[in-house]
């Protein structure tokens, strides 16, 4: 077994014991995402800095400083992640030359903690897209079979921390793309409560349902990332809750789990169901009690977040006009013809597609039937959840309907769109949610179990999975 292959934790306590120095778990690594990149296509940028950054850990630790379970560890960081000095694409030929001035928030803290950011990760352009498959750079394949889509957006993510090619990584999850591309590669992935969790630096797709979350193999490795970039943040006002670190117990007993009636009667493989259902049926042999809960607001969801993301959206991209920064054209006659060309060349299909849709949901005569009343809907889907978690603690959920497809398989976007539905309520209300392995289904594809819990309770959605992973889920990779 190579170094890249450990856990976070097991990688910690061989550098504590001096089994091998930061800069050689840094180098293994490396070499295993270069080995692996032109199959997976993971990364879209390696950093120039990685090898110092394993340096200094290295003299710290000769130094006999006590440093945070970070130190050392090589950490993939999705590429609409803004690092200072070092290309931050969004995987969009509109920022394929652009780098950042500024860290982002959570960035700073993973540099403070000693922490080796290895590169860049593919995605899909500006995070819209499942597969990530709509970017300028290419399409992530699964690790797992290099025929299927390591899903998306935060692709490149899950395929390094699953191939070995990081130990851990960053993603972003404003509909789903941290939790899916974690279930279809094996690993687990966690999506933070909004409001925990800073944006500052973190490019914008949708800023009321964008947020920063963690991948890792085990659930104890996904924690400890997560424990490092939590707080509160004044440059992101939205960020003001301060969480506590706990350490994980794993407790299943007497936690009562909500299944949601309205999403079991969903289109699912039926792999996908009966993996779900014996992961369910494992956690209450082990003392879970399980309840069936409704929410009948759920079958709307979908719509309702493609009209909130792609409004949000189409305002967010609306700064990429070719003259601060980003692509502009060569085809620059008039300013109207210089906005026009910089942005039809600049975006991809996926991007323009949604910037339309916003546009419309909210100009004049339509704003009222559509971006109006969805997000009426987001509030009642908000109350719905509020008023089940009067009556469970967490809610298991499938976290995608496929445990996975195959590039290029042709998609119809309205199809890719509603296989969403599993991971966007909980994305609407802001909820925290961790997707973890839970088996697989007759091809070896890796399917993944989602827990939610309700907004700021972080701990209880770890503990849960820790405790599920604890009594024989995950998946042996
Ligand atoms: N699949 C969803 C979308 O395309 C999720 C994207 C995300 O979470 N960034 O919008």
């Amino acid at each position: 077994m190579r170094l890249c292959d450990n856990t976070a934790l097991e990688l910690a306590q061989m550098l504590r014991k001096k089994q091998c120095s930061a800069k050689e778990i840094y180098l293994d690594t490396l070499q295993r995402a270069i080995e692996k990149q032109d199959t997976l296509n993971a990364y879209i940028t390696f950093n120039d800095d990685a090898e110092k950054a394993a340096e200094a850990v290295d003299r710290k630790i000769a130094e006999g400083k006590e440093l945070p379970l970070i130190a050392g560890i090589p950490i993939a960081v999705k590429d609409n992640i803004s690092t200072k000095g070092s290309r931050t694409t969004c995987a969009s030929k509109m920022l394929c030359d652009y780098i950042p001035p500024y860290d982002a928030f959570v960035i700073e803290k993973i540099k403070n903690a000693g922490g080796v950011i290895i590169g860049k990760s593919n995605m899909d352009e500006f995070a819209m897209g499942s597969a990530s498959d709509t970017g300028y750079f290419g399409a992530v394949r699964n690790p797992v079979d290099c025929n299927y889509s390591a899903g998306g957006s935060s692709g490149g993510s899950a395929a390094a921390a699953a191939s070995g090619g990081a130990v851990l990584s960053l993603g972003s999850d404003t509909g789903g793309s941290v939790r899916q591309p974690a279930s279809l590669c094996g690993v687990v992935g966690f999506c933070p409560s909004y409001g925990t969790v800073s944006r500052y630096g973190l490019i914008a797709f949708a800023s009321s349902l964008d947020r920063i979350g963690t991948i890792g193999r085990t659930v104890k490795d996904t924690h400890l990332l997560h424990n490092i970039i939590y707080d509160a943040d004044i440059k992101d006002v939205t960020a003001f809750y301060k969480n506590y670190s706990f350490n994980l117990k794993g407790a299943l007993n007497g936690v009562k789990i909500g299944v949601i009636k309205e999403l079991m009667s969903c289109y699912m493989e039926d792999d996908v169901r009966s993996s779900f259902m014996s992961a369910i049926k494992l956690m209450e042999e082990n003392g879970s009690v399980v309840k069936e809960i409704s929410l009948p607001d759920i079958k709307a969801a979908v719509n309702a977040y493609y009209i909130i993301s792609s409004a949000e959206a189409s305002s967010n991209l609306a700064r990429y006009d070719g003259i601060r920064y980003g692509y502009r054209s060569e085809k620059c006659g008039s300013l109207s013809e210089m906005y026009k060309n910089s942005r039809s060349e600049g975006f991809g299909d996926e991007v323009k597609r949604r910037i339309m849709l916003g546009t419309f949901v909210l100009s004049e005569g339509f704003c009222d039937d559509y971006y109006k009343r969805a997000a009426s809907l987001r509030r009642s889907l908000c109350a719905g959840f509020d008023e089940a978690f009067q009556q469970c603690d967490i809610i298991a959920a499938p976290v995608y309907p496929k445990a996975g497809f195959k590039l290029g398989e042709s998609a119809v976007p309205a199809e890719v769109y509603s296989a969403d539905i599993f991971t966007v309520p909980s994305s609407l209300a802001g909820l925290p949610a961790i997707s973890v392995p839970c088996g697989k289904n007759k091809e070896g594809l890796p399917i993944g179990l989602q827990l939610i819990g309700s907004r700021f309770c972080d701990n209880k959605v770890f503990d849960a999975a820790y405790g599920y992973e604890l009594i024989g889920g995950g998946y042996n990779g």
